[in-house]
């Protein structure tokens, strides 16, 4: 059993590169996993999720603000007793060990070494090969992807309670990688281990989350499932950074209650604005569709990219000098240079303060 607890939790760094200039890397954090959960970090690079999961771990004190294991606080619990497993993006091998040493080294202190092999038979079922060839070998002479998958053993090779994960797979083969993520899932059901993961990826993300966590400069930004925060998203920042192509934003003005995008016509926004005032409009590649009528608005074919294994096709289009991406079926031709007509599915667009970013409801 294990929850966590973030409770107002914030951290700064100090760059010593720039005069130690301070870098507040988390702020006011608050955030409860669940017994079990499966919740994943998602954010740019520099949000803060390593030093988020960091100071999950312990390994990282915050300035102000409690962290607690079940309710206790961290500090109050034994290094031993806090049984997690991790797997950081810089493997952290000791150099002169070889990986049968690091992946037992837990249950060698307990007198349990006979656990060991089939902890890295777990192993090779995620990463989806047979590890027990690289048992002999020190760091120096493991790939990338070879030293990612001993360190997986090494967090699996204990009595597991929570799996700390930062880009655990990003060193594997690609076909490898999907396969991880189910298996990974598959196993912290299996056993109830409850998991935080960081990612920069939104695939890796749905796939492994029961929730997903956005983060920008060390906030939370929404929090939900994969579903929820795609189709229904608080701020420009979530609709942006969800959903393969990225969203289409374009900027308006509110002219008699309706938003007023000079070049694509005018819509009624949710809820009354002020004359005057600044929104973008969001509207996803697949909610644009093209139409034979001249009563489209019209644009200029830029590329046409087709993704084959998604069975879509991408158009980046120009008008009047914007540029726009529409999803359209794969089977759906079309050159650079040619002209198009395109029609909105107003119904289906997001209205945002273009100040603040947030979503006008
Ligand atoms: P990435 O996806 O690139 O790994 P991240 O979201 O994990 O990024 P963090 O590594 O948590 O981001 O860093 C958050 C901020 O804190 C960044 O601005 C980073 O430069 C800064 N930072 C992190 N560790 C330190 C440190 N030890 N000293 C100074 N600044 C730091």
């Amino acid at each position: 059993m294990r929850t966590i607890t973030l409770s107002n939790v914030s951290k700064t760094f100090y760059d010593k590169s720039r005069k130690l200039t301070p870098v507040l890397a988390i702020k006011d954090f608050n955030l409860h996993i669940d017994d079990g959960e499966a919740v994943v970090l998602l954010g740019p690079s520099g949000c803060g999720k390593t030093t988020l999961l960091r100071l999950i771990a312990g390994l990282e004190e915050p300035d102000s603000g409690t962290i607690f294991y079940n309710g206790v606080p961290l500090d109050d619990i034994p290094v031993e007793n806090r049984g997690i497993g991790m797997v950081f993006q810089n493997y952290v091998l000791i150099p002169h060990w070889e990986s049968r040493k690091t992946v037992g080294f837990f249950l060698r202190l307990r007198d349990r070494e006979e656990e060991v092999p089939a902890h890295v038979n777990t192993v090779a079922n995620i990463t989806g090969v047979d590890i027990e060839k690289l048992m002999g070998r020190f760091p120096r002479n493991l790939s990338g992807g070879e030293k990612q998958r001993v360190s997986i053993a090494r967090a699996f090779a204990r009595d597991l309670e929570l799996l700390l994960f930062d880009e655990p797979f990003a060193n594997l083969d690609a076909k490898f990688r999907g396969q991880a993520r189910v298996e990974l899932k598959r196993l912290i059901q299996e056993f109830n281990v409850t998991l935080v993961y960081v990612t920069h990826d939104q695939v890796e993300a749905m796939s492994v989350a029961d929730r997903i966590v956005v983060i920008n400069a060390g906030r939370i930004i929404q929090s939900g499932s994969y579903q929820a925060l795609h189709d229904n998203p608080d701020s420009l920042f979530v609709a942006e950074f969800l959903g393969t192509p990225t969203i289409n934003a374009f900027w308006g003005r509110v002219q008699s209650g309706d938003w007023d995008g000079s070049y694509m016509g005018r819509a009624s926004l949710p809820s009354p604005r002020p004359n005057g005032s600044e929104v973008i409009v969001g509207i996803r590649p697949e909610h644009i569709q093209l139409t034979d009528s001249d009563s489209g608005i019209p644009a200029t074919i830029d590329r046409s990219i087709p993704f084959y294994a998604e069975k879509f096709r991408l158009l980046e289009v120009w008008l009047r000098k914007r540029r726009w991406r529409i999803q359209v079926p794969l089977e759906d031709e079309h050159e650079p240079g040619d002209t198009i007509h395109c029609q909105l599915d107003w119904p289906r667009a997001y209205f945002f303060d273009a100040l603040t970013g947030q979503r006008i409801r």
